[in-house]
Order: C-alpha cells, then structure tokens, then sequence
C-alpha cells in the first residue's frame, strides 16, 4: 500500500504540484527520501521522523521511503516536511485511509512537531484549483497570506498533532487567525513639502505619466531622496492583479509585513545602496534564484541614490531588465523569471566633490566620474532635470508646494488618453516607436530629427524623446505632438548625453 499526500513546489513564481508518496517494506529500519537531493532530503529525513513521534505517531519499524514526484521538479527548504509527514501517517494507520484526499499541506516542521510557516505560500496557492484540491494546510502564520487568491479552503495548523487530529475528523478546523487591529497603511510622503525645484516637479510628473526613467542632478543635501520618495504617490494605485504580483514576490523573500496590509495597494518604493550585490539587486542565491530589489520595486520605483558610486557592471546588468519589464535567471536548478517593470529614479552629484559654487574638480576627473554612467544606459534614462541647491528664499518660502493629489490627477488623466491609445495599462515608455510617430506633427519630428543630425540624440535616444514628447502632449490633452512638446521632451534629455561625454557645470 501507499500513500499519498499533495504539496506544491515554487520555480520563481511559477508553482507545480508535487505528490508524496509514503511506503514501508522490507528492509532495515530508516526513512529515505527520493527526488529530494542531498542534505535537505536528509534533514527532511531527520524532521519529518522526529516531529511524527513528537505528535505520538509510531513509525513501523521498516524501511520506510518517501518519493517526490516529478522527480526532475527543483524542490528546496523545507516546505514539503508537512505534506510528508501526513503522508507517511496515514501510511502508518495513524489517519484513515483517503483523509487526504483534495487536500494539500505546505509547511515546514520542528522537532518538537510545531508546524513553521514557509515563504512563497501566497504564489503556490496558484496551483491547488487548477489540480482540482479544494482544501489546503499551512501554518498559522501564512494562513491570511494563504486565503488572499480565494478559490481554496484554508486550515491554519499550530501543530502536526492538529493536523492529524483534524484529519482524523477528532476536532473541527479553526478559523484563519485574523490581526487585532485593522493594520496601518505605508503613507507616502506629499509633494507639498518640496519648495522650488520646478524642473524637478516637472521631471517627476513626466516619469510618472510616462513611465519614463529620470536621473535627479544636483549637489548633496539639495533634496534629490526627498523628490524620489514622493514618485510613488503620483503612482496610480495597483489594481488587484498588480497588488497579488507584488505580495507574491514580498512573499517568495518570506518578508510579508506583520504590521502592515498582505494586499497593498500603494506602489512599491525601494532603495537599494550601491553597495549592494549584484544577487540583491538583480535576484539570485544558489539553487533556484530568489528575486532582487529590482523585482521587489516592480509596479512601483527603483532608487538608485549616487549613481555615479554604482559598479558600472551592475548598472549594465540593469539595461536589458528595465527594458524588457522582466529580469531572466539562470541557476544549476532552474532558470527562473521575475517580473521587473519598475520606474528607475536614478540621482548623482554633478563631480565627485558634490558640485556646487566651490567646486575644484579638474575636468579629466569630471569625466571619469561621469563614465560611469555608461552610453547605453544614459539612453535609457529619458529625463535629467537639475536639482537646484535650497536657497534662503526657498526657506523662507510660505507657500506650501503643489500637494501630490493635485499632480496625480493630472497624471491620471494622462495615462487614460494613453491607454485610449494604447491598450489598457500602456504606458506612453512602451509604445511602439512607429505608432508614437505617427501621432506627432511633422515640426516636432524635424525638431528632434535635427538634433539627431547635430549628434545630441543616438537613434534610440530620438524615439524616446518621442515618447517623452507624446506624455507632455497628454499632460495637455493634446492630440498631435507638436513642436513644443518635442523640444520640451529634447531639453529633459539633453543633459543625459552631457552626464555621459562632456562634464556639465564644472567651469566648462
Ligand atoms: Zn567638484
């Protein structure tokens, strides 16, 4: 006879359904593990035993074997010790014979029995429907993270003592433990608090719009972090689907906020160093590749603070993700695929002395610092506007700033005109080149054509600043791109092509 219990195995964000299967025949006494590899399938061994006799469950005195299947299936951590546990049970006699039956167990075990809660629960419950399994076990913890697809029935377990005790039909199931208080929302900081720096504000509502990268220029302490925190709530909010792919990835990293909302809604912001790894920023680690902080800020913004301090490779390695929406993973176990559509907000002081009026930096060494920022992913930034320096006026200024609600309807109703265009959720950064053409009038286009004649604009650069062209259109509600809009979208490049070859403001 054999058993067999049903648990599911992640691949980046894609879960498969695995089957266990428990047997014991002749043989030794001891428990193997097939289609696990290595020392995970031994420590499952180990666990998954210990925590049986823990919850008073005596195992035959045979050799038992537990096989995953499909056996080709990357399978890691300790996510399949319940589903292995439950398994072997019923094989032992310890629950009656199809208590399994359209149920899935997806939890890690201690040895005392206490059932742990793994990371990727939310992105797993994919699988169950599909496979006909209306009823899964998961820990207590993951049990909220567990119900938010719906579709399945969710059982919390404390204890692999309470799972068989369920099964067993001994007592009925609890309900999902729910947190005390309704919990608080991220607040997003208003751009009513930034004074001055109108070509910022410009180039923030732009991105936004458009979804089109920005470099913040400007000397430290000129507020350049502060500008960047507030993309997000000029953002418009995450539809359902979106909010689910964003929970999934937090989930994946087991970094699901026990005090603040499982389905966000807001815009995620990150803001990696430039001391980060490549794996931190791009996704990695051995086996099956985690996702990165550039996947964590997908929907939402990607801050890279002090470009000009970032490893050139690790920028470079951040061409091809930004441009395609999704980052590509190859590991000894599997290749996997994260979602990577983020608005990449870079910022960098002028020189490496920061700039400024008392700026003595020679203009090779202005040139070096400013190599880094390599050519190519130059031509993926679409707009640089100049933080200006605070000035006493600006202190002394009374009036508060335009407020973000106010800048974010505009914004919204931008991205309508472009999704009337385009297709729902388009954005103006992803629209084909020959399309944006032919929206605009032919000033507009002889406008950036000739900027591409005096060498300002590579041919990459000339339909981005098209692009860049068509959002200021829509900011207007303009149907054509004219001529103004393009030499608008031309001066919010230009300084990119200057960041990348010739020192800007450094007494040139
Ligand atoms: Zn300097």
């Amino acid at each position: 006879m054999v058993a067999r219990a049903r648990t599911v195995a992640l691949v980046g964000l894609e879960p498969a359904l695995v089957t266990v299967e428990a047997h014991y025949g002749a043989g030794l006494p001891g428990l193997h593990v097939l289609g696990a590899s290595g020392t995970a399938a031994r420590e499952a061994a180990d666990r998954v035993r210990t925590a049986l006799q823990a919850a008073g469950v005596s195992l035959p005195l045979r050799k038992g074997i537990l096989s995953l299947a499909p056996a080709e299936l990357p399978k890691q951590g300790a996510r399949f010790d319940l589903a292995m546990a439950l398994a072997l049970a019923e094989e032992a006699g310890a629950v009656p014979g199809g208590a399994l039956d359209g149920t899935a167990a997806i939890g890690e075990l201690a040895l005392d029995g206490r059932v742990r809660g793994v990371g990727g629960v939310l992105p797993s419950m994919r699988a169950l429907p599909r496979a006909g399994i209306g009823r899964v076990l998961v820990a207590d913890e993951a049990a909220a993270e567990a119900e938010l697809l719906g579709g399945t029935r969710v059982v919390p377990v404390r204890h692999l003592g309470e799972a068989l005790a369920l099964l067993r039909g001994e007592q009925p199931p609890r309900a999902v433990p729910r947190p005390p208080s309704e919990p608080a929302r991220r607040t997003i900081p208003d751009l009513a608090d930034v004074r001055g720096q109108l070509e910022a504000r410009r180039g923030l509502e732009l991105a936004a719009a458009g979804g089109h990268h920005l470099l913040l220029v400007g000397p430290p302490g000129c507020g350049k972090s502060m500008l960047a925190q507030r993309l997000p709530g000029l953002l418009p909010p995450l539809d359902r689907a979106a909010a689910l792919d964003v929970a999934a990835i937090r989930s994946i990293l087991g970094v699901v906020d026990p005090d603040g909302p499982l389905l966000d809604d807001r815009p995620p912001f990150r803001a990696p160093h430039h001391t980060t790894t490549a794996a931190a920023l791009l996704g990695g680690g051995s086996g099956v590749a985690l996702p990165g902080e550039l996947s964590r800020a997908h929907r939402g913004v990607l801050f890279l603070d002090e470009l000009f301090e970032w490893p050139r490779p690790l920028l470079e390695a951040l061409r091809e993700p930004l441009e395609d929406g999704v980052v590509r993973l190859a590991r000894s176990r599997a290749a996997v695929r994260y979602p990577a559509r983020a608005l990449l907000v870079c910022a960098a002081n002028p020189c490496p002395c920061g700039g400024g009026d008392r700026c003595g930096c020679a203009e090779e060494q202005v040139l070096r610092y400013r190599a880094r920022l390599s050519g190519p992913l130059a031509d993926r930034l679409d707009l640089a506007p100049t933080v200006e320096p605070l000035t006493a006026g600006d202190l002394l200024e009374e009036a508060p700033g335009e407020p973000t609600a106010v800048v974010a309807a505009r914004v919204r109703a931008a991205r309508a005109l472009a999704e009337e265009r385009w297709g729902s959720g388009a954005r103006n950064s992803e629209a084909p080149a020959s399309e944006v053409r032919r929206t605009a009038d032919r000033r507009a286009l002889r406008v950036l054509a000739d900027a591409l004649e005096r060498g300002e604009l590579t041919g990459r650069g000339f339909d981005r600043a098209l692009r860049v062209a068509r959002t200021v259109a829509d900011l207007e509600g303009a149907s054509t791109v004219g001529i103004d809009h393009a030499r608008e979208a031309l001066a919010h490049r230009l300084p990119l092509r200057s960041a990348a070859s010739t020192p800007l403001g450094a007494g040139t």
